[in-house]
């Protein structure tokens, strides 16, 4: 890319970051689990074709996204070709591409089924198709009698439906507050399995369970293959998990976790604002001196919430400053009274390290009212994502 299409802030991702947490994830699986990273949501923000670049290079080779065209970001990426499991949408069209390329995908109603079995008989090659349980979340998941339908088609048709998996997705497992209602799930997902197993004489692949929470707090539902996306990217997937593992581990331990995530802009302009007047739109901020205010060219069109007005931070020059005012569509003001020094140009951190400071995701998160995995999807596909291999 030329310079000229830089973006007004850009995302910077540390390779080594990634290292730290995939081999964090991988001691704590139960050995022979295939490990899925979960990419959907443009990688949780982080950028989907940088994030599989990235992963690849850690000799991560087994991607799950929600959709066709997710799927695609993820073929895009150059190198071996991965294993791609879709867990959500598929039109007609990308079913029947999805089975011309090869994907796995969830089966979890009497129409995709169906399809699966039309299309795959039709191009003459196989689905290879999960079967998603319908356990207690009450989502997507397959009723007792299209679990007998599917597992009756395996048996007629081997050629044309693969058995990929049988699979259920838990309804918070993050949450202690949840812990019967996992229990109840786990219990009811142990059953069918059981029951699909005898029931069928073509075997599942892969029996599978778990996201990040509960492979954390739920080692037995790790069976064959684990889906995993919050804890790649650094984070716990609640404060609690988080207090959990810290609590029950025998020595004190730091987060094993590094985020990968870095948000940046630059200083457009500085100005100073006399005594006694307001600073931006409306009177949501009053100069009671004479201060220094900064413009950062970053806005609720780039992800900058609008709930963050005259609540904010950023770092600049090692100092944390105050958004002050309304965030803009472009722009937001910062109080850069405090800094001796600063001039157009200079590095704005919005999220991430400078010097001895930080702003994390999760106090960002926090003043913005959004959970981690919400401030994280909605940074915009367009701001422009950089590898940092140190
Ligand atoms: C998003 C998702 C996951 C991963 O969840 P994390 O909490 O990010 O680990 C796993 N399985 C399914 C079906 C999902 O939709």
């Amino acid at each position: 890319m030329s310079n000229i299409q830089h973006t007004t802030s850009f995302i910077e991702l540390s390779q080594s970051a990634l290292a730290v947490n995939l081999a964090f994830i991988r001691s704590r699986l139960t050995t022979g689990a295939t490990f899925y990273s979960v990419v959907k949501g443009n990688a949780y923000g982080h950028g989907i074709r940088e994030f599989v670049t990235m992963s690849k290079a850690c000799g991560v080779d087994h991607f799950a996204v929600f959709s066709a065209d997710e799927a695609w970001h993820v073929a895009q990426v150059p190198g071996k070709k991965p294993a791609i499991m879709i867990m959500g949408m598929l039109d007609d069209a990308q079913l029947t591409w999805a089975i011309e390329e090869g994907y796995s995908y969830f089966v979890f109603n009497r129409e995709r089924l169906e399809k699966s079995l039309a299309m795959a008989l039709r191009i003459g090659r196989p689905a290879h198709i999960h079967l998603e349980i319908e356990t207690g979340m009450n989502r997507t998941g397959l009723d007792d009698q299209t679990l007998d339908l599917a597992l009756s088609l395996l048996d007629q048709y081997p050629e044309a439906l693969k058995w990929d998996g049988i699979c259920t997705h838990l309804a918070g497992a993050e949450s202690i507050g949840n812990y019967v209602r996992i229990k109840k799930q786990h219990i009811h997902f142990q059953k069918k399995v059981k029951y699909a197993l005898q029931a069928c004489d073509q075997k599942p692949a892969a029996i599978h369970e778990a996201c990040s929470a509960a492979m954390l707090r739920y080692p037995k539902t790790h069976w064959d293959l684990v889906r995993i996306g919050i804890l790649q990217y650094g984070f716990f997937p609640s404060r609690e998990t988080f207090i959990e593992y810290v609590a029950l581990s025998k020595e004190p331990i730091e987060d094993p976790l590094r985020r990968i995530i870095s948000w940046k802009s630059r200083v457009m302009d500085t100005k100073m604002v006399p005594a006694g007047q307001f600073v931006g739109y409306g009177t949501s901020y009053l100069a009671n001196a004479a201060i220094r205010v900064a413009q950062i060219p970053v806005g609720y069109s780039h992800g900058y919430s609008r709930n963050l007005s005259n609540h904010g931070r950023v770092l600049i020059r090692g100092h944390r400053v105050n958004v002050i005012g309304m965030v803009n569509m472009n722009m937001i003001q910062v109080d850069v009274s405090e800094i001796p020094e600063i001039f157009v140009g200079d590095e704005v951190v919005l999220i991430g390290r400078q010097g001895e400071q930080e702003i994390s995701v999760s106090s960002f998160s926090e003043y913005s009212d959004q959970i981690n995995y919400e401030l994280l999807t909605r940074l915009p596909q367009a701001i422009e994502r950089r590898i940092m291999t140190q």
